[in-house]
């Protein structure tokens, strides 16, 4: 048990209704616990069970054994299951907002008011649509097509630290509602919240087993986990490097996988856009310092307007106010992590080195110390630079002009990924001829991050594999079945 800001916290795994330390023994997890690290003072916060390959085969035993009952248990009483821990994160959104914020260092203000609310709503919405779920039988040849949706089994959840208990309950939510049972294995940057989480389902009345959390690192407790044949889905968010080793090691079960992956996402600011509108969209692509997949972070400006847009973003990113994201006051935090902070540091340095120029940034934030970057815009990157094709997932953006529509598109459509793109326009004709050719899971036309669960999310090319979503989740967490039935004899 660890208190952090104020409130406790278990530190163990949680396995078949149980709070267990690390089984031990395994070579892949040689020490019983690892230290998690608060990113606001860089001050170790909890010791945290450090799982193993024996700790992903308690897990994956304890979800295999609840899985016949809670598969069979009713639709409406598993609905009910999943309003009662919706109501208990309800109850507890400041301390799960202030454990998250100590944890992954993003704002106190938007935990409080956006993110801890809408986990709530992740289980109310999964809940409701289950009992929605279906459609109409249809006939053929007097036969009758019935469709269902059987829970698949044990399913392997794996989240990254970005949004930790936010991510984890899209998947966490569709996975329960339609009748499997879970194991979850969080970032080990973020490994708080999953664990309140647990014991917030266990005093909702979920049954035992039905929703595990294994604690520790990828290749260690992850690793076994998705190569267990006992796990009948893998829903992982996170890398592509990540995704390719989660790829491999399910291969051999043919484990199905979707994966939601990493982003270059373009913000396309037309000519004809209202600049104001613009401006404050480039600008909110250094929410949660960067640290965000769908984060927009190559700004494409047609030329005729690029040097005001550039004044005036200039001026606007001027007044963001970072610092500690414990107050309400502050815009952005930190990174994650000194590694991650020295891991964007290099694409900044490296951009520098290729010709680029930092209109603004450009290194970490020295009055601030510790992991707080400045955020960066830059200009006059070569063709190809890796600062225009890779993820830097830090505050890091870069603004490159065109001059035709055409130009826009291809430069948009110009890497590996394809998660989003938003562009700014006032011409509803050109939104429409553009957005038919982005490449992107979702597109944004004059907005940015409105999302509807009912909506399919994920990402083209190397940003993902499969959407969650509405329906798009059961399809994925369900072996669909048809049942054809010929007419009975009279
Ligand atoms: P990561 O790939 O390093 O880690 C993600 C998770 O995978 C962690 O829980 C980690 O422990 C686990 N993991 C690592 N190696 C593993 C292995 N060998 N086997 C099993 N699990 C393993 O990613 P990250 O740094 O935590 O997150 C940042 C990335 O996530 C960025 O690329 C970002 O774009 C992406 N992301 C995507 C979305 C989306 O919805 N598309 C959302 C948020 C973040």
């Amino acid at each position: 048990m660890a208190t952090v800001a104020g409130v406790a916290v278990e530190t163990g795994h949680w396995i078949g209704g149980e709070r267990v330390a690390s089984a031990g023994g395994s070579a892949s997890a040689p020490q019983p616990t690892f230290t998690d690290v608060s990113p606001i003072d860089e001050r170790p916060l909890a010791e945290i069970a450090r799982g193993g390959a024996r700790d992903a085969e308690a897990a994956v035993e304890a979800a295999r054994r609840a899985f016949p009952a809670w598969a069979r248990t009713g639709r409406e009483e598993r609905a009910r299951l999943l309003h009662a821990i919706a109501d208990g994160v309800e109850k507890r959104i400041e301390e799960l907002a202030q454990v998250e914020t100590a944890d992954n260092g993003a704002l106190i203000r938007s935990h409080r008011r956006g993110v801890m609310p809408r986990v709530a709503h992740n289980f109310r919405f999964f809940a409701d649509w289950l009992l929605k779920l279906g459609h109409q039988d249809f006939e053929t040849r007097g036969h009758t097509n019935h469709v269902s949706w059987d829970p698949a089994g044990v399913c392997a959840l794996i989240t990254p630290w970005n949004a930790p208990l936010m991510l984890a309950t899209w998947k966490i939510a569709p996975a329960l509602a339609a009748g499997n049972t879970v194991v979850l294995k969080p970032a080990e940057w973020t490994p708080l919240t999953a664990s309140l989480l647990a014991g917030i389902t266990a005093e909702a009345g979920l049954p035992d087993g039905v929703f595990n959390v294994v604690q520790g690192y990828g290749a260690e407790v992850g690793g076994p986990l998705t190569a267990h044949p006992d796990v009948k889905r893998i829903s992982f968010t996170g890398s592509v490097p990540t995704a390719r080793i989660i790829a491999a090691s399910a291969a051999p079960n043919l484990t199905p996988l979707s994966l939601e992956l990493g982003g270059k996402s373009p913000l396309i600011v037309f000519a004809d856009a209202d600049l104001d509108l613009a401006v404050d969209l480039a600008v909110e692509q250094y929410d949660n310092a960067g640290q965000v997949c769908l984060a927009a972070t190559r700004l494409l400006v047609e030329s005729s307007i690029a040097d005001e847009f550039t004044r005036r973003f200039v001026e606007k990113a001027g007044r963001i106010k970072q610092g500690d994201p414990r107050e309400e006051t502050t815009d952005i935090g930190p990174q994650i992590h000194r590694r991650h902070l020295e891991r964007v540091d290099g694409f900044v340095q490296r951009a520098k080195a290729a010709g680029a120029r930092a209109l603004i940034g450009g290194g970490p934030n020295d009055e601030l110390g510790g992991l707080y970057y400045r955020p960066t815009l830059f200009t006059d990157a070569p063709e190809n630079a890796e600062i225009l094709t890779e993820e830097v997932f830090g505050p890091v953006l870069t603004l490159q002009t065109f001059d035709t529509e055409d130009q826009a598109v291809a430069m948009a459509n110009g890497t590996r990924f394809g998660l989003a793109a938003t562009l700014a326009t006032g011409d509803p004709e050109r939104a429409r001829r553009v957005t038919g050719q982005l490449v992107a899971g979702t597109v944004w036309v004059n907005c940015f991050f409105v999302r509807d669960l009912q909506a399919p999310f994920g990402g083209a090319r190397q940003s993902g594999v499969g959407r969650e979503g509405g329906d798009w989740s059961f399809d994925f967490y369900c072996d669909l079945k048809n049942t054809v039935t010929a007419p009975w004899a009279r």
